[in-house]
This record gives C-alpha cells, structure tokens and sequence, in this order.
C-alpha cells in the first residue's frame, strides 16, 4: 500500500474496506501492520494529552537504571572499543536520552543508532539526538562491533496471526465486513491445522491461538547479531512466559481502550509478547539467554528505591511524584508484573545485572507441555 492510499478520502478504514468488497477478507495481521503502521506515521501518542504513557515517559530512573545496566555489563565483558547504542522504536528518544547520559558517567560514549519506521517520531528523536543513525529496520545497523541494544513497547507494537478453532478444525483469524459496512472478525476458508503447536490442537471451538512471526524474526536477527558482533540486548514489554491460549489484542485511545475493529490507523494496537518463545528463538540463534523478570523485581535489583531517594533528597517538591512513579513502575498491581524484561548477551559476555535465572524459560515450556 502506497502512503498515497493511506490519505485517500476516508482513511485507512475506506482502503481496507475496498481491499475485502474486491477480494475478501484480510489477516489480523495485514490488519494490525497497516493499522499500526498509519498510527505511528503521523503523530506524537505519548504522555498524558496523546494514547498512553510509556514507562521512560513516567521517569527518568527507568532510562538511567537501562543506561546503568548497559554501562555494567559493557564494563564486565572488558569496556570493549566502538560499541554501538542500538534502540528499536524509540518513541520520543526519552529513554535513550536517560541511558545515554547515566552510561556517559559510567564511561560509556557509545555510537547512537535507532531502527525507527515513522516520519513523525523520527523528527522528534532527531531533535533529541541530533548525531543518530537511522536505520527502516535491522539489516543495515553496523555488522562489525558489539551492540548494545534496548527495545521497549517495540515487540508489542508489531502485527500478531491468530488461528482459531472452528467446527471445522483451526483457520486463520481474518477481518471481514458485516451487512452494515463495519469490520468483524471471521475465520477464513483454508485448514490451518499445519500450524497450531500440538498441545493446542485439541483446543475446544472458539479458541485462538496467537503468535507473532515478527516478534521473532526481530529477536532472532538480533540473537544473532549479538552471537556474531558480541553485546547485550534488553526487551522490555507486557506479555507472558506460559504458552497461552487466547486472543491479547487489544487497541488503546485517549487512554481508554477501544473496539480493535472501530477505527484502524487511530488507535494504538499491541498484542502481548510470548516471552517464552522469544527466549528460545534467541537461544536458538546463539545468544545467551540471561532471564526473564517482572519490571518491578528488576528495577527493584537494580536499585530503583535508591535512585528515588536521592532523586527525592535533590527536589524535595518533586518527592511525591517520584514516589508515585517508583509505584507505577514498580507495583504488582501496576507495571510490575505484567511487563517484563528479557536479557540477552553474547556468548562470551557476562551475566546481567538484575535477573534471578530460577525460571528458564525452556524449562517453563518444558513442564507445560507436558499432559
Ligand atoms: N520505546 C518508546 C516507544 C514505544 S511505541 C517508549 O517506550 O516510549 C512503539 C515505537 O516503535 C514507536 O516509536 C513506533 O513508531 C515504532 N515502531 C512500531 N512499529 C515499527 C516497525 N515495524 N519498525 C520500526 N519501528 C516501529
């Protein structure tokens, strides 16, 4: 689709619905890709006057504590020469400004590049960092020195396939349109049997199971990237570590969220990670897996209550805000628990800071697989 289409009279909506009147319905996943892709295009969602907030829009202690993390096991695997910054979808460059300048007092001045698709959030970013690199996606960032890279809210962003169960055996979830010209989810005509994991097949009629190809593709190129150029990567975002059945789509408005199906390309679709697929693709790719741990717990490893007191101690107007950020981040009823960080290094590079490994995620996957 040409940006030309997108701003044709009636939006995204009037495209798609043109696409399924000539030849039927699309995937989830066309839908959510062009979706996203139109949302991001043109527009600053963040903070509290945009969609949602995002961890590093709430304080700056989460870049820092990124930013630390970084510079420690950088220091650990022997500060080696011309490592680069690599951040995937940086929204408004906040968190890497907060990483950069915490890495920066621990020595660490590396190369900035960011992977970024939208025109919009790529002039913000410049004007943040003014000496980056951008790069449509992956394949073009350096190949010949250790990266150091962080992506959060990027995985949750990129399109899902879902396959649910019909009375006639597993298709592909699609988008259709309905009598009165709206869109509705439908299965689509072909046997997708093939593709649903074995301990899901006999899942009873109406259930979904979700992957997401791009989610791995990314950490899979990264994973071997870092096995080949040496680094360490964190992936930040809410998802799970269980195989689970069930649709995680979900579309986020003005804080709120909204029908996925209302008005695609206005509001913001993220589906949740599989973290314990990502763990073992990476692992497959030739990275060290180094753990999987709630936001909260980790921040909390890392020293987050630290942090808050002397950022506290500094701007004694400020300490309530900084309480109540500690807690959005932090809190099991919050960001805690559902959003997750998941390291990963080279094979020659030290743990990280932060993760208690008492839960591979192969092992989890292990044991649910069993009857
Ligand atoms: N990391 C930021 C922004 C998260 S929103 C934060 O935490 O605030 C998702 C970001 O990923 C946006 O910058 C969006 O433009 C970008 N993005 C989404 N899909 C992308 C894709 N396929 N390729 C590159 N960037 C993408």
């Amino acid at each position: 689709m040409t940006g030309d289409e997108r701003d044709a009279p009636g939006g995204l909506a009037a495209v798609f619905a043109r696409l399924i009147t000539a030849t039927g319905p699309i995937s989830i996943a066309h839908y959510m890709a062009e979706a996203n892709a139109r949302y991001y295009a043109s527009r600053d969602p963040f903070g509290t006057a945009g969609d949602f907030v995002t961890a590093p829009e709430i304080s700056q202690m989460f870049g820092e504590l990124i930013g630390l993390w970084l510079a420690d096991i950088w220091q650990r695997a022997g500060c080696p020469d011309g490592v680069c910054y690599v951040e995937l979808g940086p929204g408004r460059g906040t968190l890497a400004r907060d990483a950069l300048r915490a890495a920066s007092r621990a020595g660490l001045v590396p190369e900035v590049h960011f992977v970024e698709t939208s025109p919009a959030l790529r002039g913000l970013q410049r004007a943040a960092h003014p000496g980056a690199a951008w790069h449509d996606d992956l394949s073009t960032l350096p190949a010949d020195r250790p990266l150091l890279l962080v992506a959060n809210e990027f995985l949750d962003a990129l399109p899902v396939r879902q396959l649910v169960r019909t009375a006639g055996g597993w298709r592909e979830r699609m988008v259709g349109l309905n009598a009165a010209g709206a869109f509705i989810p439908v299965a689509g005509t072909r046997p997708m049997d093939a593709a649903v994991p074995d301990s899901f097949a006999e899942a009873g009629e109406g259930a979904i199971v979700e992957t997401c190809p791009a989610a791995a593709a990314v950490v899979q190129e990264v994973a071997g990237r870092l096995a080949s150029q040496g680094g360490a990567a964190l992936f930040i975002d809410y998802g799970y570590v269980e195989p689970q059945l069930g649709s995680t789509l979900q579309a986020v408005r003005a804080h709120q969220k909204v029908n996925v199906f209302a008005e695609p390309g206005e509001a913001d679709l993220t589906a949740h990670v599989d973290f314990g697929t990502v763990a073992q693709v990476a692992e497959q790719a030739g990275a060290r897996w180094l753990g999987t741990s709630g936001q909260g717990a980790w921040l909390a490893a890392l020293g987050i209550g630290a942090r808050a007191g002397s950022l506290a101690r500094a701007a004694p107007h400020a300490a309530e805000a900084i309480e109540a950020a500690t807690i959005r981040l932090t809190a099991p009823a919050e960001m805690g628990t559902l959003f997750k960080v998941m390291g990963l290094a080279a094979p020659g590079w030290p743990d990280g800071a932060g993760f208690n490994r008492v839960s591979p995620a192969t092992t989890d996957r292990d044991s649910a697989a069993l009857p």
